[in-house]
C-alpha cells in the first residue's frame, strides 16, 4: 500500500463517519415532535414541553454547525499538510523526540482549543443561558479552561513522554510497558479522582446530619453496604442540571450527590437514586467497566505496536520524517472505526447494567420513587423523550426513560 492510498483511506473514514453521524442526528430530529406515550404524558406541562422541543431543535442546529466546522478544519489540515507544518515548527526547537512530540501536541491541542472555544462559549452563555441552565460565570469559564490545559499538560504530557521513552528503549515491546502504565493510572484515577481532581474544579462537603442522611444510612444498613462517604458537590456553580455518581472502590468508595439533585428531589427519591448506584456496585459493574477499559487499552496498544514503526503512517499525513507522534495521529484516525465498534459494545453492556441497577433499586427499595426521580431529572434537563431507536442503539449509554419506566413497572 502507498502512503497516498492510506491518505485517502483516512479521508474516507472521516467523511463516512461524519455522514453516518449526521444521518443519525437527522433521524433523531425527525422524531422530536412524536406523540408522547401514555407513561410520559405527565413529565412536562404544555409550556415546558414547548421549551424542551425548542431546546432540542436549537442544539440540533448548533451541532450541525460545530461538527461541520471541525470536519472542515480536519480535512483542511490534512489537504494542506498542516501536520508537516506543525512538525517543522516543533523540530526547530529541539532534536529530542520527546520534546518534539510535546511541542507538537501542545500546538495542536491549544490551537484546536482556541478555535473551538467560541463554540463552547456560545453553547454555555447563549444556548444554556437562554434555557435557564447556565450558572457559570465568565470567570469560572476562563479558570476551567486554564485548569484543563494545565492538567492536560501535566498528566497527558507526562504519560506521552513516558510512552515515547518506552518506545525508544524497548522497541515494539513498548506496548506492554505502556499498557502497565496506563492500567496503573486508570486504577489510581478511579480510586482517587474524587480526592485529587474534583477539588480543583468543585467544592465537596460531607452530607450533613439530618433526615436525608438517616434515611440513606437506614437503607444502606438493609443491604449490608458500608456507605459512610457521602459528599455533596456544588454542581450549581455551573449548571442547574442534576446528577449523582459513585466512584472508587474498596475503602475509597464514595457517593457524590449534586446540590442541584438535593434541591430537586424528595428524600425518598434521592434514596432510590442511591439504591440504583449501590446496585451498580453490588452487581460488579464498576469493576467490569474498569477491567474492560484496561483490556481495550491493551488491545489498542498492541495494534498500535504492529503499525507504529512503519513510516507509511507518517508519510500518509504528508510528513517526511517518520516519528512516533505523527504515527500516533494517523493511527488514531485509522483506529476510529474500531473504537466506534467497541464503544457500541460498551453501550450495549451499559444499557443492560442500567436495567440491572434499576431492578436492584426496585427489589431492595422501591420502584415508584425511582420512576418519579427519573421523570424529574428528565424534565429538569429538558431531555428528549422520543429518541429514534437507531440513535439510541449507537449513542445511548442508558435505556430511554420510557424503557426504564416500563422495566420498573414490570411485575
Ligand atoms: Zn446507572
Amino acid at each position: 500500500m502507498t502512503s497516498t492510498t492510506l491518505f485517502y483511506i483516512i479521508i474516507a473514514i472521516i467523511i463516512i463517519n461524519f455522514i453516518v453521524d449526521k444521518i443519525l442526528d437527522a433521524l433523531n430530529a425527525k422524531h422530536y415532535n412524536d406523540k408522547l406515550p401514555e407513561e410520559l404524558q405527565d413529565v412536562y406541562d404544555e409550556t415546558e414541553y414547548k421549551k424542551s422541543q425548542n431546546y432540542k431543535a436549537t442544539n440540533y442546529r448548533f451541532g450541525i454547525l460545530t461538527s461541520s466546522f471541525s470536519v472542515i478544519l480536519t480535512l483542511g489540515f490534512l489537504f494542506f499538510d498542516g501536520f508537516e507544518f506543525v512538525d517543522n515548527i516543533a523540530r526547530s526547537y529541539s532534536e529530542n523526540p520527546i520534546v518534539i512530540a510535546l511541542i507538537f501536541f501542545g500546538i495542536i491541542m491549544i490551537g484546536s482549543d482556541i478555535l473551538t472555544t467560541p463554540f463552547s462559549y456560545y453553547s454555555t452563555f447563549v444556548i444554556e443561558e437562554k434555557f435557564g441552565f447556565n450558572k457559570t460565570t465568565k470567570k469560572t469559564f476562563v479558570l476551567d479552561k486554564i485548569k484543563g490545559w494545565l492538567m492536560m499538560a501535566i498528566v497527558g504530557g507526562g504519560i506521552l513522554s513516558v510512552i515515547i521513552w518506552f518506545y525508544q528503549s524497548t522497541g515494539i515491546y513498548f506496548w506492554l510497558y505502556a499498557w502497565g502504565l496506563v492500567a496503573v493510572f486508570v486504577v489510581f484515577m478511579n480510586m482517587f479522582y474524587s480526592k485529587l481532581i474534583v477539588p480543583l474544579f468543585n467544592k465537596q462537603t460531607p452530607l450533613e446530619a439530618g433526615s436525608l442522611r438517616d434515611k440513606i444510612a437506614a437503607y444502606a444498613e438493609t443491604v449490608g453496604f458500608k456507605l459512610d462517604k457521602i459528599f455533596v458537590i456544588d454542581g450549581s456553580k455551573r449548571s442547574t442540571k442534576a446528577n449523582a455518581y459513585f466512584s472508587g472502590f474498596g475503602s475509597e468508595k464514595r457517593v457524590t450527590l449534586y446540590d442541584t439533585l438535593i434541591n430537586d428531589l424528595e428524600e425518598d427519591e434521592i434514596v432510590a437514586v442511591l439504591a440504583h448506584e449501590v446496585g451498580h456496585y453490588k452487581k460488579k459493574h464498576i469493576i467490569f467497566n474498569l477491567f474492560s477499559s484496561i483490556l481495550l487499552t491493551g488491545f489498542l496498544l498492541y495494534i498500535l505496536s504492529l503499525f507504529i514503526s512503519n513510516p507509511i503512517l507518517s508519510n500518509a499525513l504528508g510528513v517526511d520524517i517518520p516519528s512516533f507522534h505523527i504515527g500516533l495521529i494517523a493511527f488514531g484516525m485509522l483506529y476510529s472505526p474500531i473504537s466506534e465498534i467497541t464503544g457500541l459494545i460498551m453501550n450495549l453492556f451499559s444499557r443492560k447494567f442500567e436495567y440491572q441497577a434499576d431492578d436492584y433499586a426496585k427489589n431492595t427499595f422501591k420502584a415508584e420513587p425511582l420512576i418519579t426521580s427519573l421523570k424529574k431529572l428528565s424534565k429538569n434537563s429538558l431531555s428528549n423523550l422520543t429518541p429514534h431507536p437507531a440513535y439510541v442503539f449507537m449513542h445511548y449509554s442508558h435505556p430511554t426513560l420510557l424503557e426504564r419506566i416500563r422495566n420498573l413497572r414490570k411485575q
